[in-house]
């Protein structure tokens, strides 16, 4: 007994004991990085890295990119500038920065270099190389390549469940990467070409959850509607698998291709009760010619088609969508083809942006000729007519009565509770003691844009 305790004391002497270093992970972009920033949480070991939020506090900053926009790659460039600026103005050492996420993989070792180079440069399929990395520039080891990026085809990180959930929805990516070429998209190149995650896997991360107290998921992927294991299990087969877990309430998902929403997915989702009736299906443009140039691969009728079906085998669906306006080529004509799209489906939301060339993707070789003014005048029109659309839409919900799941306190007023309706509705009440995950039926009794104001009854 004796020897056993003079090693114990041996060993704990031998350890080196490291540093708690400070890490602020900045998350842009789609729900895919949110994603990843939890797992790359879950990467790192508790015992040497905790979650910082304040910049001047942390030895560590990761800002996780999107490369959609040329907008987006802008401001995190200017972040990285600003944090270096806070950093000197408060007479403090700059942090180690990274670069993860879509930036990484496009731009790589390019962004160690130029006026703001920064420390580490860590693709999308390569986080788990970062502990080593990080390791290696805080114990000034410097012996690794601070750049790591390429596609890896096997490799999926799973996050742990997430303490603060989005939405008090749990995300869990089903697949990465996408098959699809459309002409004007960054991210077949950013994150490769689509390869799933085993369902398996894909179950044990829910039930983890679920151990865990979650009660909903959202599964996430660039395209989950073509979703495939080995040809033999396709989305609507995951879905009842997922469906079928005890325990689990809810099933959210995002996003979906048009161009694989098949009538048996459809009946699929009106059928599971447990999967949320909205449908979030980027149309991009209402003109066939134009989405014959983005390589769409479905028509304006095929989409409307599709609505339609959805209406009929989902009950109480709403639909929310992406439009890209002033696309090479797209005329005042094919432009107000894309309004009546609003006008036909009324959509509960829409986010809407100018065309953005990226380089390198197929859409650059086209002439950019719709000149910024019309395209900001275009976008401009298009958020009105949704707006006017949207209005009486909303107004015609007043009285109606929905059951809504609590998700976290409002902003306002204080006091107030915001609610999510399973076709995703937002929704606010006060007056009530409630908890995050309660079920509450409410009377719609207004609305400011998006969200509703009700009375629990
Ligand atoms: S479906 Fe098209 S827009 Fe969506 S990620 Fe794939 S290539 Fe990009």
């Amino acid at each position: 007994m004796g020897n056993f305790q003079k090693d114990i004391s041996i060993r704990n002497e031998a350890v080196p004991t490291r540093p708690t270093f400070g890490i602020l992970i900045e998350t842009y972009g789609c729900q895919m990085n949110v994603y990843d920033t939890q797992a790359i949480f879950g990467l790192l070991d508790p015992s040497h890295f905790s979650a910082q939020e304040d910049e001047l506090a942390a030895d560590v900053i990761l800002l996780n990119t999107c490369s959609v926009r040329d907008h987006a790659e802008h401001k995190i460039f200017s972040r990285i500038g600003e944090i270096r600026h806070r950093r000197r103005e408060a007479g403090l050492p700059y942090p180690v920065i990274g670069i993860c996420g879509c930036m990484a993989e496009r731009l790589g070792k390019n962004l160690r270099k130029g006026v703001n180079p920064v420390d580490l440069v860590v693709g999308v399929d390569n986080y788990d190389s970062l502990p080593g990395l990080l390791h290696d520039i805080l114990d000034e080891v410097g012996s690794l390549p601070r750049a790591v990026t390429g596609h890896r085809a096997d490799t999926h990180y799973v996050a742990p469940p997430a303490l603060y959930p989005t939405n008090n929805s749990h995300l869990v990516t089903i697949h990465k990467g996408c098959d699809y070429r459309c002409t004007y998209c960054i991210v077949p190149a950013t994150r490769g070409p689509q390869r799933e995650k085993d369902p398996e896997a894909i179950l044990r991360e829910i039930r983890k959850i679920v151990a865990a107290g979650g009660r909903e998921v959202t599964l996430l992927g660039q395209n989950v509607s073509a979703y495939h294991w080995q040809k033999e299990l396709d989305f609507a087969a995951l879905l009842e698998q997922v469906a079928a877990e005890p325990g689990l309430e809810r099933i959210r998902f995002l996003t979906g291709h048009p161009r694989d929403m098949f009538p048996h997915l459809m009946d699929t989702i009106g059928q599971l009760e447990k999967v949320c009736p909205w449908l979030h299906l980027p149309i991009q443009s209402g003109s066939n010619r134009i989405l014959r140039r983005m390589k769409r691969l479905y028509t304006r009728d095929d989409y409307l088609g599709m609505i339609e079906y959805a209406r009929r085998v989902i009950p109480e669906v709403s639909f929310s969508t992406d439009f890209i306006v002033g696309f090479p080529g797209e005329t005042p004509t094919e432009f107000q083809d894309t309004l009546e799209i609003l006008r036909a489906v009324k959509y509960d939301q829409v986010f809407s942006f100018k065309y953005s060339e990226r380089p390198g993707v197929p859409a650059a070789r086209l002439e950019d000729d719709v000149q910024e003014q019309e395209k900001k005048d275009r976008l401009a029109e298009l958020i009105a007519v949704q707006k006017e659309i949207w209005e009486r839409e909303a107004s015609g919900f007043i009285g109606q009565i929905w059951t809504a799941v609590v998700e976290s306190p409002a902003r306002r007023p204080k006091g107030a509770w915001r609610l999510r309706t399973a076709n995703n509705r937002k929704v606010v009440i006060s007056g009530m003691e409630l908890e995050v995950g309660d079920s509450v039926s409410v009377r719609i009794t207004g609305h400011q844009n998006t969200t509703f104001l009700g009375d629990a009854i």
